[in-house]
C-alpha cells in the first residue's frame, strides 16, 4: 500500500442524491471522502458515497494475501442528517462479520451516536436491524475535548481525551483533532483536522460563514494543506427572496475563501454542491473563484487529492 497521504471523495452532494445527465462530471452521491495514509483509513461522512467504496473496500480485503485477517474501518461522522448517513444501509462492509467499523459521532438532538445509527436502520423502515448486521461495531460519541490518533501502520486506534491524556509521540501516527462549530441546524457539526507527518487536511461541510470570516475555524485551520469547505450556495442565492437561503447552514464561495486566506491554508476544496448545480454551472463557478483564490478546486466523484 502506498506510504502517501491523500484524500479522495466519493461523494460531494448536499441534502439529496442526483443521478442524472447534469450531474455526471462532478457525481450524484452525497456526503462521503477517504482520507488515507499507508494502513490507515478514514472515512468521513456516510452519504450515499461510501456505498461505492464499500464495494471497493470489500473487494481489495478479498484479493488480498489474507483475507481471513480482520477489515478494520474508522468512519467519522461530521454530524447525523440523513445526506450523511444515507449510504450506511447499504455499506458492504457493514455485513461482513470480519469488519470492525469504528464509528465515531456526535450528540445528536440529545441522543448518543449509537441511537441515532440505530433508528435509520429499523424496520419497518428498513428490513434488518442496525445490530443484526455481521460487522463488529464500536461507537464513539466525541465532542471537541477528544482526540483520535491512529497508527498508520497497523491500524489501531485510540481514543483521548486532550485534556487529560497525553498523545503518544509517534510519528507513524495520524492525530485527529475536533472542533465543534454551531451554524448549521440544529446542533451543529464537528470539523475534523487530520495530521499527518506535520501534513494537514481539514475537513469543515454544512458550516454556515460568518462576518470577517469564521475565527475559531481560520484559528483551528491555520497554514493547513488542504480545507475542505462547504460552499453550498451562490451568493444571490444566500440572499434571494421570498426564501433566502441565509441561516440553512451552509456557505458560499466567498466565505470559504475568506476562511483560506485568513487561515493561509495551501488547498481549498469546495464541497456539498447543492442537488440543482449541474455540471457546466459547477465549472464556470471553479474557473470564477480560481481567479480569487489560486489553488481551488470544486470536489468531484473520484478526485484524489495528494496532501503535500
Ligand atoms: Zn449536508
Ligand atoms: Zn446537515
Amino acid at each position: 500500500m502506498s506510504e502517501d497521504f491523500k484524500i479522495t471523495f466519493w461523494g460531494v452532494r448536499g441534502s439529496h442524491p442526483v443521478p442524472g445527465k447534469d450531474t455526471i462530471q462532478f457525481g450524484g452521491n452525497t456526503t462521503c471522502a477517504e482520507v488515507s495514509a499507508e494502513n490507515a483509513r478514514i472515512i468521513i461522512d456516510a452519504g450515499t458515497g461510501i456505498i461505492e467504496l464499500g464495494k471497493k473496500l470489500l473487494s481489495e480485503h478479498f484479493s488480498s494475501k489474507n483475507p481471513d485477517k480482520q477489515l478494520n474501518i474508522i468512519i467519522l461522522f461530521t454530524h447525523l442528517h440523513h445526506d450523511h448517513t444515507q449510504g450506511l444501509p447499504f455499506f458492504a462492509p457493514l455485513f461482513f462479520g470480519k469488519s470492525i467499523l469504528n464509528l465515531f459521532g456526535p450528540i445528536n438532538f440529545g441522543s448518543e451516536l449509537k441511537l441515532v445509527l440505530e433508528r435509520s436502520m429499523t424496520p419497518p423502515n428498513f428490513p434488518i436491524d442496525f445490530f443484526q448486521t455481521n460487522s463488529m461495531k464500536k461507537m464513539y460519541t466525541i465532542n471537541d475535548s477528544n482526540e483520535i490518533v491512529i497508527n498508520s501502520k497497523t491500524g489501531d486506534v485510540t481514543l483521548l481525551n486532550k485534556y487529560h491524556d497525553k498523545v503518544p509521540e509517534n510519528n507513524e501516527n495520524l492525530k485527529i483533532e475536533i472542533m465543534n462549530d454551531y451554524s448549521h441546524p440544529a446542533n451543529g457539526v464537528l470539523i475534523y483536522k487530520i495530521i499527518y507527518k506535520d501534513r494537514v487536511v481539514v475537513f469543515s461541510t454544512d458550516v454556515e460563514g460568518f462576518m470577517f470570516g469564521n475565527s475559531k475555524l481560520i484559528n483551528f485551520a491555520k497554514n493547513a494543506t488542504i480545507l475542505v469547505h462547504d460552499a453550498q450556495y451562490t451568493k444571490e442565492e444566500y440572499v434571494a427572496l421570498p426564501i433566502p437561503k441565509q441561516g440553512f447552514g451552509h456557505s458560499i464561495a466567498e466565505m470559504a475563501i475568506e476562511v483560506a486566506k485568513k487561515a493561509n491554508v495551501k488547498n481549498l476544496i469546495l464541497t456539498h454542491h447543492d442537488p440543482n448545480r449541474t455540471d457546466s454551472e459547477l465549472r464556470k463557478m471553479q474557473s470564477k473563484y480560481r481567479r480569487r483564490f489560486k489553488n481551488l478546486t470544486y470536489a468531484k466523484e473520484g478526485l484524489t487529492i495528494e496532501v503535500d
